[in-house]
C-alpha cells in the first residue's frame, strides 16, 4: 500500500470548520464528503516500437449541483485516484467561488509524457477520450488543460470526440486551439487572473508594484504568464524556478527572454515539452529550488504542483504573502503555521480561477457561435474575478478570518443553496 499522504483527506480536513461556521445541514455535508462518480480506465497505447503500453486514467466528477462538471486533465507520473479526486473537489469550490454555472470534475493519466514521442502522446490523448467520451459532454462534464497538457492536446481530444460522435462539438473541451473554437486569451488566463487577484489585494493594502518583490516557483504555463504580466505591471520578479533548478537576482528578471531562451534551447522529445530549464539563462545566479521558497521577498508565488509548502519547510518561509497559483501547494497544517506567522495567503481557489473563467467564456462562445475579441475577454475576466475577489476580501475583513476561510465560505454558501433548493431533510420532514 502506498505511503503517500492523501491529498484528498488533507483537502477535506479544512471543511469541518467551514460547515460549522455556516451551520450546514448534515445532508449537504454527506453529499460533499465524497465524489459523485469516479471513472477509471486502462488506456492502451501502441508505442512507436510496436509494443503496447497501458496507462491508468481517471475522470472524477465530484459534484454537479451548480452545473456540468468542469476541470482539467493532467498527465503526470504521480497522478492517482486520490490526487484527481482532491483536484475535482477544489474545482467544485473554485467554480462556485467565482460564481460560474459549473460543478467540479478533474481528469488525469499516470504517465511521464516527457518520455513519449509526439505520436505516442497523440494516441494517449485520443485514448483518454475513447475511454471517457460517454461520461463527458457539454452539459455533463467539460475537460480542459492542466499540468503537461496544453491546447495541442485539447485539439486532439476534441477531434477524437468529433470522430466518435460524428458531430462537431467544440463545447466539449475548453483550452482548444483558436482554429478549433478556442477562446482568445485562454492560454494566459490563469496567470492574468492571478495578477488581478494580487493587484486587487495590493490596492486594498496600499502596496505599490515597484516596491513589491516576487519569487515564482514553477515557470510553466501559469507561472510564466503571471511573471510576464506582473513584470509588465511594474512588479519586480527576482527569482524563478522549474523542475530542474532556480535562478535569482537582486535586480529584476525579464520573464519573456528567459521563456524564449528556455523554449529555444529545448531538446525536443515530445514536442510540447520544454526539456531545458530557467537555469540555462546564464546571466543570473543559480540557487536551489528549496532556497527560492525561503527567499525574503514580498510575495512568494507557488505555480508548480501541490504540497510545495509542508510542515517540513514552512518554518523557512520568509515571504510576507503567498499567491497560490498551483492547486493545493500548501498543506492544511502548513497553512495553520503560516497564519500564526501572519503570512497572508491568497488561496488557490481564487488566485488560479482566471483559467476556468475564460474556459467558461470559451464554452459560451462555442454554444452561441458568437466569438469575442481578446480585449473583450480580458474585460469580462477582470470584471468577474475582481468582483468576486472583492467580495471575498470584504468578508475576510468583516469576519477577521483568513482569505481561504472567506473564499470557502463564499463558495460553500452557494453550493449549499444549490443542494438545498432540491430539498433536504429539513424540507421533507422538518426537524
Ligand atoms: P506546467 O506543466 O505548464 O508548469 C508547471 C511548472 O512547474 C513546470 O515549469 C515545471 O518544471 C515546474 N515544476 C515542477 N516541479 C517543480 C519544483 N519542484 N520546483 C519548481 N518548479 C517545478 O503546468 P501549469 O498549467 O502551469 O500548472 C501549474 C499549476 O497551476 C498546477 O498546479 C495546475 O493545476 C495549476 N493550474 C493551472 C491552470 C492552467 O490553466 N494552466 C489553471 C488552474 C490551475
Amino acid at each position: 500500500m502506498s505511503q503517500k499522504k492523501s491529498l484528498f483527506s488533507d483537502a477535506q480536513s479544512r471543511m469541518a470548520d467551514i460547515f460549522d461556521r455556516l451551520d450546514v445541514h448534515c445532508d449537504v455535508r454527506r453529499q460533499l464528503a465524497q465524489p459523485k462518480c469516479i471513472h477509471q480506465a486502462a488506456i492502451p497505447v501502441r508505442m512507436d516500437d510496436g509494443s503496447l503500453r497501458v496507462f491508468p486514467g481517471w475522470r472524477v466528477q465530484y459534484d454537479q449541483s451548480r452545473g456540468p462538471g468542469k476541470g482539467g486533465v493532467r498527465f503526470h507520473p504521480n497522478v492517482d485516484a486520490d490526487e484527481v479526486t482532491a483536484l475535482s473537489f477544489w474545482m467544485v469550490l473554485k467554480c462556485a467561488l467565482v460564481n460560474l454555472p459549473f460543478g467540479g470534475a478533474k481528469g488525469g493519466v499516470q504517465v511521464d509524457p516527457k518520455l513519449l514521442s509526439r505520436m505516442e502522446l497523440e494516441r494517449l490523448s485520443r485514448g483518454y477520450i475513447r475511454a471517457f467520451y460517454d461520461v463527458i459532454g457539454p452539459d455533463r462534464d467539460i475537460p480542459a488543460p492542466d499540468v503537461n497538457t496544453n491546447e495541442i492536446v485539447m485539439g486532439w481530444m476534441v477531434d477524437e470526440y468529433s470522430e466518435i460522435t460524428r458531430e462537431k462539438v467544440p463545447a466539449i473541451i475548453t483550452g482548444k486551439p483558436p482554429e478549433m473554437g478556442g477562446s482568445a486569451g485562454r492560454t494566459a488566463a490563469t496567470g492574468r487572473g492571478a495578477l488581478l487577484v494580487l493587484e486587487t489585494w495590493a490596492r486594498r493594502k496600499g502596496k505599490r508594484p515597484e516596491d513589491t518583490t516576487i519569487a515564482v516557483q514553477g515557470f510553466g504555463n501559469a507561472g510564466y504568464y503571471f511573471a510576464l504580466l506582473a513584470h509588465e505591471a511594474g512588479y519586480r520578479i527576482v527569482a524563478l524556478s522549474d523542475s530542474k533548478g532556480a535562478i535569482h537576482t537582486n535586480k529584476a528578471l525579464d520573464p519573456e527572454p528567459i521563456w524564449r531562451h528556455k523554449n529555444e534551447t529545448r531538446e525536443l522529445k515530445g514536442m510540447v515539452y520544454c526539456e531545458s530549464s530557467v537555469c540555462t539563462e546564464s546571466d543570473v545566479g543559480q540557487i536551489s529550488q528549496e532556497a527560492l521558497l525561503a527567499l525574503d521577498v514580498d510575495v512568494l508565488v507557488l505555480a508548480a504542483l501541490e504540497n510545495a509548502i509542508t510542515t517540513d519547510n514552512v518554518g523557512q518561509v520568509r515571504a510576507g504573502a503567498i499567491l497560490e497559483i498551483a492547486n493545493g501547494p500548501v498543506t492544511a497544517k502548513a497553512d495553520a503555521s503560516l497564519a500564526e506567522k501572519k503570512v497572508t495567503v491568497l488561496p488557490d481557489v481564487l488566485a488560479n480561477a482566471g483559467g476556468v473563467i475564460v474556459s467558461y467564456l470559451e464554452w459560451v462562445q462555442n454554444r452561441t457561435g458568437d466569438y469575442w475579441s481578446q480585449s473583450y475577454i480580458n474585460e469580462r475576466l477582470a470584471d468577474q474575478l475582481v468582483n468576486q475577489a472583492e467580495l471575498c476580501f470584504d468578508r475576510a475583513d468583516e469576519m477577521d478570518v483568513s482569505y481561504r476561510v472567506a473564499a470557502y465560505l463564499q463558495s460553500v454558501e452557494r453550493i449549499v443553496s444549490a443542494i438545498a433548493s432540491r430539498g433536504t431533510q429539513q424540507y421533507f420532514i422538518g426537524e
